[in-house]
């Protein structure tokens, strides 16, 4: 497919407006959508005090591709049950929200010098609904996923941020979802959290409210660590894709600082103007 709008019509058409808070959620079991947790009663809770943004752009774990970011520009995005032997109730949970194709053809176009293309077979991952229907309860705001390039390194992330920034002053609320630390092998229901776990979410809580986030993408410095807390690094990209999002003007607030499941950070954060 091709990418045919500029950035001109992004910007004719999202005039601009206060500055939209960033958004990291640490999404854990797919169970929160259907469960009341302390997790999913702080999505309700971030939801009523959050702006009501024009548009909202979901970076999930689930969308995982290589070689290229995709955006999807479908019209009605289905909802994706992206997982297995879990009660049908989860399966019947649907999050009706129309996308953006303008918008998301024009993210694409933004991101073109990272390799972007546009898609329209995706839909919404568990990553993405099962947080946004705590969020906007109501599937009244547009939404749409960018998918994370599995074959670049953590870096790419933080610039796909970085150029994903000015959608803030125009009305796009940019939400993450993954989690700080993401070990499913080692997880222990019931278990306590593991040191690994531990040390990883406190090294990262460190560097993010010290704005170190080139820390964050340097994979020899984070060495071994990062491998215990990330076998496979797709539930930590959405972290950086927001932490890259953010400038000094953000104050930095950080909630469900949990550790689940003994090796699932449930660490979530909000950027928002000082
Ligand atoms: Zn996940």
């Amino acid at each position: 497919m091709s990418i045919a709008h500029d950035l001109q019509s992004l910007r004719a058409r999202l005039a601009p407006s206060d500055r939209m808070p960033l958004v990291f959620l640490g999404h854990g079991s797919p169970m929160n959508a259907i469960e009341d947790t302390a997790f999913s009663r702080a999505w309700s809770d971030l939801g009523k005090s959050l702006p009501r943004p024009k548009a909202i752009l979901v970076v999930s774990a689930h969308w995982m591709t290589r070689g290229t970011t995709l955006v999807d520009v479908s019209a009605m995005p289905k909802t994706i049950h992206d997982f297995y032997g879990f009660p049908q109730e989860l399966y019947d949970q649907t999050y009706p929200a129309h996308g953006d194709p303008d918008l998301a053809r024009t993210v694409a176009t933004l991101l073109a010098s990272h390799h972007s293309d546009v898609d329209d077979t995706w839909g919404l991952d568990h990553g993405a609904w099962t947080v946004l229907k705590f969020l906007y309860p109501e599937a009244d705001v547009p939404v749409f996923q960018i998918s994370i390039d599995m074959g670049r390194d953590l870096a790419h992330q933080l610039e796909i941020g970085r150029t994903l920034s000015e959608l803030r002053d125009r009305g796009v609320l940019i939400l993450g979802s993954g989690n700080v630390v993401h070990n499913l092998r080692a997880m222990r229901p019931g278990g306590r959290p593991q040191d690994f776990a531990l040390e990883f979410d406190r090294l990262f809580t460190d560097r993010l409210e010290a704005r170190d986030l080139a820390a964050l993408a340097d994979r020899p410095k984070l060495g071994s660590l990062l491998q215990m807390a990330h076998p496979s690094v797709d539930h930590y990209m959405p972290a950086l894709t927001v932490a890259g999002a953010s400038d000094a003007r953000d104050e930095l607030t950080f909630m469900t600082d949990a550790i689940d499941l003994g090796s699932v950070s449930m660490r979530s954060y909000v950027f928002h103007a000082a």
